[in-house]
């Protein structure tokens, strides 16, 4: 069935030639033993490697079943491999991470037979070689008479017509020669087998044709096969298997009779995907150790970018929520009239470096003043008035709700002399101001204690300065989602009604002493306790840890329960028609204390307490008591067409003519100043006082019971004439109520991302010629007509500025990050770039280390792409769990890094590090692809490798 003819083999070694066979011609029987006998080198191994396909001739020819085997492609000697061929060699050859089971079942693998079937034909051809119950154990806990058995079995279980043995016995002791010898002849019974090997005893006692070898050559043959018999036997075997073919094809059809069955399954040999990953797997898994280190090894490039990316992405995570904190803190804003200092420094290019200049050791002065004075254009941008008008505060209330979290109109309103609380200045009956408590307005409180601090010597003149340092009542952002976002409700809700009052405090739910003694929070008493025992320079007077918390502590309780009454400017100012006044002039009295109120006023309610959460260092709202904008509005309604207001507005309606000439002289008598919107007399009344009965801490020597620390009276006081104070109390029509136009808009955008829908909204305004808004009616609270398109062209409308401040800021910061990002990640990639050589040269070295295996699988009838592929799958896995680990170990260290970074800022920052689900699995997908690039080189030099040096090498 076998005819090798004129078969030469001659290897080049360097420059020479090894001719390792000279001419060979022999015919095999389909079954016969042959045993092949000659010295070392005489080219016995070559001659088998031929006939078995691992080899190629150099000359002459194989002819298998009366094929010629010149035109073999690859694929045909791996089929023949697998289906015609069993190998055993002298090394056994069995691969060592694999159970017994596993290494006969290779053989099936290659050949993709099912799992079943192929337990079952391995257990069975272990079976007969002697080995049954010992599927399991590994090659390593076996004898070597027993490993060859396997070897046998492995040769076997394809049912192979020929079985090649390659000095089978070499390493063997005699007795288990015997006994593997004796296996060989039974096998022999029913195919070819050629044996190589160097012992003439027992190749006398068991084959039955023995071929002496000598130099590449025959010497002998002591049963020749004549090429006319192989021929005849060929044309019998040939009939046989058509016959067989035939019989099987028949039987298929009996048992599919629907389908037309027209050929019987093509031989093949193929590993699949799946057993490539398997071995490979097993074969990391026995070396658990080093696998556990490559991986981690090839990880830390994965690793290093991992953190970064998580690093970076938590940064900006936190700057964009900063932002977005920042933002709510310094929203865009539109005032009346602003300073641009941006016009500066864009147009005169004073910050640039100045090329025409010479630099030496001297000082050189720019132009800046010839600048400013040849360029009235820049002056008018720095000191811009933004006299926005209704169409624009409607066209700002037009826009489109989802740009924005809220906007707020500030109507610059001074409610505190409408506003009235109880305030106490002593709670002992027995003391001379006590028959003072009352209701006052908030104003006049801060005043009382104005002049109380003035009358302290050092601090006289600071008095309005400390005053004015809070803001008693201001405007709340009306947007209670948006507060919620950033606000935890200590005590109460937020506010929904338009008396409703909103507390804010600060982080350690402070509100400062200030705010509270001028919300009449503080008796007069307590207050200056608190300001002697600051005083004092002895110490027994400083205050005792009791008298601290029961005066710096107030509950929630106390805080939201104190009445608070808005009274009309009708009530509180009335005009003194018995006053003399200028000519043109009405004196009006502010009642400072509610007694003398006939009215009811407007009760408002402090509805809750709220405290900036955890992660908010900025904040839309300011500390301290806020009303709504709706009661804003309120205010101006109820107070528009007050007798004051009227007044007001029609002395500005005269302020061209005699009057304002008058006023402008008349102003100018008092301190220099020219004003001309409040025409009123605002006067405290002689009682107003404040008393102490014990010492007199305002530096007063009279030995007095009590001193009295301001008294004054309509003489000796006129305050806020013509809106021209002493101090900074210049009370406008606006600051009266008088104005339904906003003194500045804000405009919280929704976050930072988005704020240049905001600004482009704003933008449009100022150049674009079609503009569309809603039109409000007077006060902006309902539509009257909608989508309006604008008359005037952006040429014709006034340019609107607005101030951003927190983009400047933003922008230069994101960039600095994005820029460390970069150079962050281009420095780890080099570990990843580290991490791929490695892994490469790792794979080369498990080549160098499975080259046996190579060979074995290759002589198994495994393909050269088998042999990448189990290569590729090694790298593949080890990417896979080299990427696992990476992105383990990565978010591990995010974990602990958030955990510090969450400490030590005390929970203001709660992500540092934040690896995203999509940066893991993009992380691994890059660990998985680079490994396997790194190992594509390797795995394909390991499918190059010959299978005969494969197997050759020890
Ligand atoms: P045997 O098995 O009879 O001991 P071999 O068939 O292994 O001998 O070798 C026959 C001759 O061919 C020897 O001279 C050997 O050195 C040479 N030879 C075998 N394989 C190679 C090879 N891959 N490259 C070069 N020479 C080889
Ligand atoms: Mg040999």
């Amino acid at each position: 069935m076998l005819k090798l003819k004129e078969i030469r083999k001659i290897y080049e070694v360097a420059d020479t030639e090894v001719h390792a066979l000279r001419g060979i011609d022999l015919c095999f029987r389909e079954n016969e033993f042959v045993a092949i006998l000659g010295p070392s080198g005489c080219g016995k191994t070559t001659l088998l490697n031929l006939v078995g396909g691992l080899d190629k001739y150099t000359s002459g020819d194989l002819v298998i079943n009366g094929k010629s085997t010149k035109e073999f492609k690859d694929r045909d000697w791996d089929v023949y491999r697998n289906h015609r061929i069993g190998f055993i060699f002298q090394s056994y050859n069995l691969i060592p991470h694999q159970t017994i089971l596993g290494n006969v079942e290779l053989a099936l693998t290659i050949s993709g037979i099912s799992k079943t079937e192929r337990i079952e034909r391995a257990k069975k051809a272990l079976d007969r070689v002697g080995l049954e119950g010992q599927y399991y154990k590994r090659p390593n806990q076996l004898s070597g008479g027993q490993c060859q058995r396997v070897a046998i079995a492995r040769a076997l279980v394809n049912e192979p017509e020929i079985l090649l043995a390659d000095e089978p016995t070499g390493a063997l002791d005699t007795v288990t020669s015997i006994q593997i010898m004796e296996l060989v002849k039974e096998i022999a019974k029913e195919r070819l087998v050629i044996m190589v090997t160097h012992n003439p005893d027992l190749a006398d006692k068991y084959a039955n044709r023995i071929v002496k070898m000598l130099d590449g050559e025959i010497l002998e043959d002591s049963r020749p096969y004549s090429e006319e018999d192989e021929t005849k036997e060929v044309l019998a075997i040939t009939e046989r298997k058509i016959q067989a073919e035939q019989q099987e094809l028949a039987k298929l059809q009996a048992e599919n009779p629907d389908k037309k069955i027209k050929k019987v399954k093509k031989e093949k040999a193929k590993m699949s995907w799946w057993t490539a990953f398997k071995l490979s797997f097993r074969n990391l898994l026995s070396k658990r150790g080093r696998t556990i280190l490559v991986c981690f090894a090839g990880a830390i490039g994965i690793i290093g970018i991992s953190a970064v990316l998580s690093l970076s992405r938590g940064v900006k995570d936190y700057i964009e929520s900063m932002q977005d904190d920042m933002l709510s803190g310094n929203p865009i804003t539109i005032e009346r009239s602003g300073v641009d200092m941006s016009a500066l420094t864009e147009e005169s290019a004073i910050n640039d470096k100045r090329d025409d200049l010479e630099i030496g050791d001297w000082v050189n002065a720019n132009q800046l003043i010839q600048y400013l004075i040849g360029n009235q254009d820049v002056l008018l941008n720095l000191q811009y008035k933004n006299e926005f008008n209704k169409q624009y505060v409607d066209y700002i209330k037009s826009m489109p709700d989802d740009y924005y979290q809220a906007i707020t109109l500030n109507y610059g309103l001074d409610i505190t002399k409408n506003i009235y609380t109880d305030f106490v200045v002593s709670n002992d009956p027995s003391h001379p101001g006590y028959y003072l408590n009352g209701n006052y307005s908030l104003d006049a409180i801060t005043e009382v204690y104005t002049k109380a601090i003035e009358q302290m010597d050092d601090y006289s003149q600071y008095s309005e300065l400390i005053t004015s340092l809070n803001t008693v009542m201001s405007q709340c952002v009306s947007n209670n989602d948006y507060i919620n976002s950033q606000y935890d409700v200590l005590y109460g809700e937020l506010p929904t009604n338009d008396n409703d009052i909103l507390i804010v405090v600060d982080s350690s739910n402070m509100l400062t002493d200030l705010l509270l003694v001028q919300l009449g929070y503080y008796t007069q008493d307590d207050f200056f306790t608190l300001v002697r025992k600051s005083l004092s320079e002895d110490p027994s007077n400083y205050l005792t840890e009791e008298e601290y918390v029961s005066l710096t502590r107030f509950t929630f309780e106390e805080l939201v329960n104190k009445k608070f009454t808005w009274y009309p400017n009708d009530t509180v100012f009335k005009e003194d028609t018995e006053a003399t006044v200028l000519p043109g002039t009405k004196n009006f009295t502010h009642l400072y204390r509610s007694e003398e109120f006939a009215t009811e006023g407007f009760e408002l309610n402090v509805c809750g307490i709220v405290r900036p959460k955890n992660n908010i260092s900025y904040g839309a709202l300011t500390q301290g008591f806020l009303y709504s904008e709706s009661f804003a509005r309120f205010v101006i309604e109820q107070n528009y067409e007050s007798e004051i207001n009227k007044f007001v507005r029609e002395r500005n309606a005269y302020k061209l003519g005699g009057l304002a000439y008058f006023a402008d002289s008349f102003a100018q008598d008092i301190d220099g100043k020219v004003g001309y919107n409040l025409p009123f007399y605002w006067e405290y009344n002689d009682e107003c006082g404040i008393f102490d009965n014990e010492n007199g801490i305002a530096g007063d020597e009279d030995d007095a019971p009590y001193i009295t620390m301001f008294n004054r009276s309509a003489s000796s006081e006129i305050m806020g004439f013509f809106g021209v104070s002493s101090g900074s109390k210049t009370l406008s029509l606006r600051s009266l109520g008088g104005d339904y136009m906003p003194e500045s808009i804000k405009i919280y955008p929704n976050d930072f991302a988005n704020k240049d829908l905001v600004t482009d909204y704003l933008d449009k305004w100022n150049s674009d010629d079609d503009v569309y808004y809603n039109v409000y009616d007077e006060n902006f609270k309902e539509i009257l007509e909608e989508n309006v398109l604008l008359l005037e062209t952006a040429e014709e409308r006034i340019e609107i500025k607005y101030s951003d401040d927190v983009e400047i800021i933003i922008s230069m910061l994101n960039t600095m990050i994005d820029i460390i990002t970069y150079a962050l990640v281009a420095f780890t990639c080099l570990a990843l770039l580290v991490s791929c050589v490695m892994i490469a040269i790792i794979t080369y070295v498990s080549v160098m280390e499975r080259i046996k295996e190579i060979g074995v699988i290759r002589s198994l009838g495994g393909r050269k792409q088998d042999v990448s592929h189990l290569f590729n799958a090694e790298t593949f896995i080890i990417g896979l769990l080299s990427g696992g680990v990476g992105v383990g170990v990565t978010w591990l260290l995010s974990t602990i890094a958030n955990l510090i970074v969450n400490h030590l800022s005390g929970g203001s920052i709660a992500v540092i590090a934040n690896l995203t689900p999509s940066t893991a699995i993009i992380m691994i997908i890059i660990s998985v692809v680079l490994t396997t690039i790194s190992g594509l080189i390797p795995a394909k030099s390991a499918a190059k490798k010959d299978p005969v040096v494969a197997l050759r090498t020890e």
